[in-house]
Parts: C-alpha cells; structure tokens; sequence
C-alpha cells in the first residue's frame, strides 16, 4: 500500500487492533441472527510525510451505511463549544451579511445556525440525509453530497466561494485527503480562511488513545503533516491552536499561499514541539502497541474482578471508541451487560461486535450498578455531572483510557 499523501511505499505498522466490524454499524434485534462482516484494524505510518493512516481494505464502500446517524447536537458541550467558535471567528474576521460562511459537514446544523442568527450567509455540506434535514428545518442551505476538488471547483465557478470554510472532525475522515484540500483551495475566497478542528496525533501518542482509531477515522493528523498537504494544494497554515476536544484537539487557521496574512509563532512552536515529541522518528510509532495492549488487559483483568466479587459494571456512552475499546478486547454481554446512551438512534439496539444491549439512560436507576464505565472518556466530567444525581452515592466511575481510572 502506498501513502495517500505523497505514496510512498508503506513499510510500518502502528497499531494492530486485529479485526473489527464498522464501528458506526449498530445492530438491530434480527441483525443478530445475520453472520456479521469484520474487517482488518491496522494503523500505517509514512516514513516520508508522517501521515499515519488505515490500512486499505476491499469493500471499504460498504462502511459507510446512508443510514448512520450521529447527531452533533447530542453533546451539550459540544454546542456550547460551536457557539463560542462562532462568535470568536466572526470577531476576528469581521464577518456580516456579505460574506459566506461554508461548513463542510455541516451534520445537523449545530454550528451554522450561529450563523444563521447573525444573520451571516451560510451553507452547509452534508451527505447524510437525516442531519442534513435536520439542518434544513433549522434554517440552514445544505448541499446533500460530499465534498472534494470538483465541489469545491463547482461552487467557484457558481459565484459561491467562502469568506470563511469551516471543516470540523471531518478531515480525518476523508478516504482522499489531496483532493479534499484542494477541494478548499478551489472554494476559499482570495483572503478568505479556512478552519479545520482534528484530533491531534501528538496526543493519541502522548495519552494512548488507540480506541479512536476505527475504519472511518483514516488519517491521525499532526501539524507537520498537515502542513505539507496544504503546501501540496496551494494552501498555507497561518495559525494553530491547541483545544481540549476529543482528548486533545488542532484547530488550524489556512489561506493561500500566497495570502499576505504572516505565519502566528504558534505554528513554528507547535512543529519544534511535535519534533521534540518524536513525531518525527520511527522508534516513536514502533513502540506504541505495548501501550494498547497494557490498557486492554488491565480493563479485562477489573472487568473479571468484579464479576468475581459479585458487582455489577455497566458502560455509559456508545461511542465508536466504546467499540474499538470493546471489541479488540473482546469483551462481552457476560462481563458488561448494558451500554446507556442519549441518543435516540441508537437505543434499543446493539453494539457491533460485542452485541451488548443499548437503553436509554433513564433505565440506568433500575439497575443500581456498582461501576458505570464511561467509554468516551474525553467527555467523562460531563457525564459524571448527569448521571451522580440518578445513581446510588458508592456507584464509582471508571474510564480505562489512558489507563484505568477509578472515581
Ligand atoms: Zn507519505
């Protein structure tokens, strides 16, 4: 296989998690009784560019079903972090009802209605139906498809380019990252800014989060790699900032190349410190395995435990990195019988591969666990806060990334 940014030859594996069904693919009752397809887990990395990156694998299309529903607006401080965006960004650009504000994966609207009571011009891109309504009821434009170099050309050519494009937790999950770039390049204004919100591969490494590595997360992105495929696409990096999000978040702020903006010392000091951390030698990716393999065990190990002891462990939250976490340790319905969740979508139904149950969170009183483990750590504190008041006062909290933590 060869690396989607500069292909070169990939000669080194990262992570191995084995094999995992799509973590987006959860199961109804009568998918229960159909044989369910798993797919090979395994993380690469480019010794030229850096890019760390999904293995390919036949039948990746059938990884996308149309039908998958993750509602933004689900998380409270998720929106509560949209909205501060909104009004910083329109701040520092001075934007108003000239300019056009673009979301690419606009989702249900959860940013761009911002936008829409500033009364700013919006549009957002969205291929799945159900978010995209959602955004439309909300008074939203949204163009259903997905976006790369011949949207991003059309809509310049239509007199729709972007004073400002936002792209946020979407650029990691773009099978072509070159023509996704240059998708931006076409799109953006000449002065206008772009804005891309990505996990951060510094933070993966430093705090051993291989439980968000899943099929459709196919690029971990540094600034240092990011940097070369905006050079690649006649795009610059002008300014970065580091955000708690997701466990430890980029936002990069982009122009043209040849936009007169000068380069923020932000960018310089994040690339010496990616240098510093290793980013940049291959002993640093080599040795990261152990690590997941030490988190795995030790979860299986309490999970045993408190079988043993006769307590009850239940999971809150059914994240895709609930499913990286479950699956490649194999736990199931025996060591933790139910996953609570919020979001309606997914309730009543199971989790891929591990088949465990998932309620809705008001039925988490009737089961008076002992130990609720919150699977998406990175929004522990929110989930403690509304789920204490329901839970009898000795329920104690685990997360198991960056290793077990018990509350
Ligand atoms: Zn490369």
């Amino acid at each position: 296989m060869k690396c989607r940014h500069c292909e070169t030859q990939l000669a080194h594996t990262f992570l191995d998690l084995g094999f995992a069904p799509p973590s987006n693919a959860y199961l109804t009752e009568a998918d229960l009784c159909i044989p369910e397809k798993y797919y090979p887990l395994k993380i690469k990395v480019c010794e030229q560019c850096w890019l760390v990156q999904t293995e390919d694998y036949t039948q990746a299309d059938e990884l996308f079903q149309p039908d998958y529903a993750y509602f933004s607006s689900t998380s409270s401080s998720w929106l509560a972090h949209a909205a501060r965006y909104a009004k910083e960004i329109t701040e520092l650009l001075g934007l108003d009802k000239t300019s056009l504000v673009i979301e690419v994966a606009s989702n249900d609207g959860y940013l761009l209605k911002n936008f829409v009571a500033a009364g700013i011009p919006c549009l957002g891109i969205e291929p799945t139906e159900s978010t995209a309504e959602a955004a439309q009821e909300l008074g939203i434009p949204v163009m259903r498809e997905f976006f790369g170099k011949a949207l991003g050309q059309r809509l310049a050519a239509s007199n729709q380019q972007a004073n400002l494009i936002v792209g946020n937790n979407v650029y990691a999950h773009v099978p072509d990252i070159n023509d996704f770039t240059k998708g931006l390049a076409a799109a953006l204004r000449p002065g206008g800014t772009i804005t891309l919100e990505f996990p951060h591969l510094l933070q993966l490494i430093k705090q051993a989060q291989f439980d968000t590595v899943y099929h459709e997360h196919f690029s971990y992105l540094s600034l240092f790699t990011v940097s070369r495929i905006f050079e690649r696409a006649g795009l610059r990096v002008w300014h970065v900032e580091e955000l708690p999000t997701h466990g430890g978040s980029l936002r990069i702020y982009g122009c043209h190349a040849e936009d007169l903006r000068k380069s923020t010392s932000t960018v310089s000091l994040l690339l010496d410190l990616e240098k510093k951390s290793g980013l940049q030698s291959l002993d640093t990716y080599l040795n990261f395995q152990p690590r997941a393999e030490t988190i795995k065990n030790d979860l299986v190990e309490f999970l045993i435990q408190q079988k043993r002891a006769g307590k009850k462990v239940i999971a809150y939250g059914a994240a895709a990195k609930g499913n990286t976490l479950l699956n490649y340790a194999g736990v199931k319905p025996d060591l933790l019988p139910f996953v609570y969740d919020a979001a309606a979508a997914k309730q009543n139904k199971f989790m891929p591969g591990s088949h465990i149950p998932i309620l809705a969170p008001e039925a988490i009183m009737t089961e008076m666990p002992e130990f609720v483990l919150i699977l998406p750590w990175n929004i522990a504190e929110e989930v403690k806060q509304q789920l204490a008041p329901k839970l009898p006062t000795n329920t104690q909290f685990v997360t198991a990334v960056p290793h077990l933590t018990i509350t």
